[in-house]
């Protein structure tokens, strides 16, 4: 898998531990949520450029289904709910589309549909729907607690770096 070190996430350690207990609430099942903040494009160099998205704030959603996931595809009635309750009190955007797997944060063939599925809807939809593209989808081992982050370019998951200040 490729790794692009120029798009990051950055997280606070506060805002990991709640990830960790939407995990926790949880299990067995697979965690769902979705983290808010804002989008900074740096040049670092000419031509140059690095994204952060900086994460301010999560949403753990709940769920009784096993992937529910599922639901960013599916439910838009409940996710444009969610979306619109969290973007109400400040400015800021979904930026991360998280979840948990039983073992192991890489994505799983689904997640990759998924993300496939996600990519053309918000490229297609643009001005209809409330999450905009390139979203960073974040996976967090529900062992190990270990968090990852991808995101879906030119056709293929390309992991990205999360950093937890
Ligand atoms: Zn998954």
């Amino acid at each position: 898998m490729k790794f692009e070190k120029d798009i990051k996430i950055i997280l606070k350690q506060e805002l990991v531990k709640e990830l960790e207990i939407c995990v926790k609430n949880a299990s067995p099942n697979e965690a769902c949520g979705l983290i808010f903040g804002k989008i900074k494009t740096n040049e670092i160099a000419p031509d140059d450029f690095q994204n952060l998205y900086e994460a301010q704030k999560f949403n753990c959603i709940k769920s009784n289904k096993k992937s529910p996931v599922a639901f960013i595809i599916n439910d838009v009635e409940t996710l444009y709910r969610v979306i619109k309750e969290s973007t109400q009190e400040d400015n800021s955007r979904v930026i991360s589309i998280f979840h948990s797997h039983p073992s192991g944060s890489y994505p799983s063939g689904i997640d990759y549909d998924n993300m496939k599925q996600l990519d053309t809807f918000t490229k297609t939809f643009q001005q209809f729907t409330l999450l905009d593209p390139y979203q960073i989808w974040t996976i967090m081992d529900a062992k190990t607690f270990k968090l990852n982050g991808f995101i879906f370019l030119d056709g293929e998951i390309v992991q990205i770096d999360v950093v937890i200040k």
